[in-house]
C-alpha cells in the first residue's frame, strides 16, 4: 500500500482517539485494544495526501497491516482493470478470477520486505485508494487503519472527494466492476461513510 513521509497535516494522534471514535460511531473494546498497541508505534501526525491516482500514507510504514501475510483467511478482493489483467496477473495476484486479484492468509505476491514490487499504475485500484474504498456505490473508509483514527473527519471527507472525482473519469463499465457491493450491515462492521457518492 501507499508510502509516504512524515509531516504534520492531521491533530496529534493522543486527542484525537476518543472524540474520533465517537465521531465515526463503532468504539469497540477490540478497536481500542488496537489502538493502544498502535500508540506507542504512531505519536506523531503523519502525512494524508491524495495524489490524483494514489494515496500518500505516512501511518503505513510503522502500521504494515497490508500486503504482507494476514491474519484472516477472507479474501479481501482487488479488482483489476482490462489493462491490468492477462498472463502477468497470475504472477503479480493470487486470483479469484482473471479480473479479480485478492489478498488473504498468504499476503499479496507482489509484497517484498520493502513495499510493493509493482509501479502505481500497474498495482489494482484498491491499492492505491486505501484504506479508502468504493463501496457501495461511495466512498468509504476502512476502518481498522489508524488513518480513520488519527485524521480528522472533515480531512477524510475531503480526500473522499478528491477520489470521487479521479474515479469518476473512468469508463461507467471499469467503475461498476470496481466497485465492492456489499450487504450494508457486513460493509458498516468494517468500514465507515464518507457520504461521498462515485456510482
Ligand atoms: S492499514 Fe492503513 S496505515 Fe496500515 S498499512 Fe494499510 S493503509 Fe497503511
Ligand atoms: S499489489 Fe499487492 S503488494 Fe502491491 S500494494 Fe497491492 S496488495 Fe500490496
Amino acid at each position: 500500500m501507499a508510502k509516504g513521509t512524515e509531516s504534520p497535516p492531521g491533530q496529534d494522534a493522543d486527542s484525537v482517539t476518543k472524540a474520533g471514535g465517537e465521531e465515526h460511531g463503532n468504539v469497540t473494546s477490540e478497536m481500542d485494544d488496537i489502538l493502544a498497541s498502535w500508540r506507542p508505534h504512531i505519536s506523531n501526525p503523519r502525512t494524508l495526501e491524495w495524489r490524483d491516482g494514489w494515496l500518500e500514507n505516512g501511518y503505513c510504514r510503522s502500521c504494515r497491516q497490508c500486503c504482507g501475510p494476514q491474519e484472516s483467511d477472507v479474501p479481501y478482493p482487488m479488482p483489476l482493470l482490462p489493462s491490468q489483467q492477462g498472463p502477468e496477473a497470475a504472477r503479480r495476484f493470487h486470483l479469484l478470477a482473471p479480473d479479480m486479484a485478492y489478498l488473504a492468509g498468504p499476503g499479496c505476491k507482489s509484497a517484498t520486505p520493502s513495499g510493493c514490487a509493482l509501479p502505481r499504475e500497474d498495482r489494482p485500484v484498491a491499492c492505491n485508494l486505501f484504506p479508502l474504498a468504493l463501496v457501495n456505490g461511495t466512498i468509504q473508509v476502512f476502518m481498522y487503519c489508524p488513518v480513520a483514527w488519527h485524521i480528522p473527519m472533515d480531512r477524510l471527507r475531503e480526500i473522499g472527494k478528491g477520489v470521487a472525482s479521479w474515479l469518476t473519469d473512468f469508463p461507467p463499465s471499469d467503475l461498476r466492476h470496481l466497485d465492492r457491493r456489499m450487504d450494508p450491515a457486513e460493509a458498516s462492521r468494517v468500514y465507515f461513510p464518507l457520504f461521498v457518492s462515485v456510482l
